[in-house]
């Protein structure tokens, strides 16, 4: 099954002389439980892909398909709980609310929703990312690597249709950085979570089991890993 899919995805900024072409006429799909990694230079459009995706932003032209619905005619409020619902954001900076603990981060998207917690799946997400003795504790009593693990688990709260990481071991020493990454390739295999993540890093792209290189906002190469 599509869980994803772009037609001729274009996303410009400005007009004119400063125009730019972030993304350029991007067509791609996503099977369920595919971990994907997206790899590009500074600058290739990575991180504008992942706004149109996750339905943060809008194209300029084309279409994002998620589970065969097109976000791109959806309203404001439409979109707003697309996102809740159905993407899972990781950024670099963790984005936490700074005022809730970290149960409430976690269980934040659930909450807004009035969702009763599927306490199962919420007490086994905290035991796989070795949250359980910090769910009263707040963000700035925690460490990065934490920070980002309680990120994680509100990604993956509501089982969304797909995790989208941008560069989310970017902030993270080596250590901590595998630990991130081993926890979205758990998700992956465990909960068949479908993952897309962002990097620059050829040696983290690796973690994928496929590979899409972009350049200037153009797909130059997608390939499955074998292994
Ligand atoms: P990456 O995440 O791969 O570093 P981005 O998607 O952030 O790349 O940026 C792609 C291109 O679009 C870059 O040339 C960048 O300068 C430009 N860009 C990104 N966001 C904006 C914006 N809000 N306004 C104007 N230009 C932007
Ligand atoms: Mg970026």
């Amino acid at each position: 099954m599509k869980i994803l899919r772009t037609e001729n995805l274009t996303k410009t900024y400005g007009k004119g002389a400063t125009k730019v072409t972030a993304l350029d006429n991007l067509n791609f799909n996503v099977n369920k439980g595919e971990f994907v990694s997206i790899i590009g230079a500074s600058g290739s459009g990575k991180s504008t892909l992942l706004h149109m995706l996750g339905g943060v932003d809008r194209p300029t032209k084309g279409k994002v398909f998620i589970e065969d619905v097109d976000i791109s005619l959806m309203n404001e409020t439409e979109l707003a709980l697309f996102r809740r619902r159905k993407v899972g954001l990781i950024y670099q900076f963790y984005n936490l609310i700074p005022t809730l603990n970290v149960k409430k981060n976690i269980l934040l998207p659930m909450l807004l929703d009035g969702k009763k917690v599927d306490r199962k799946h919420f007490d086994e997400i905290v035991k796989m990312l070795g949250l359980k003795n910090r769910l009263n504790h707040f963000p700035n009593e925690l460490s990065g690597g934490q920070q980002q693990r309680v990120a994680i688990g509100r990604a993956l709260i509501y089982r969304p249709a797909i995790v989208l990481a941008d560069e989310p071991t970017g902030n993270l020493d080596r250590k901590n950085s595998e630990g991130i990454l081993d926890m979205l390739k758990i998700s992956n295999k465990e909960y068949k979570q479908t993952i897309l993540l962002i990097t620059h890093d050829e040696k983290i792209s690796l973690q994928g089991d496929r590979i899409i290189a972009i350049e200037d906002g153009k797909i130059l190469s997608d390939e499955v890993i074998s292994r």
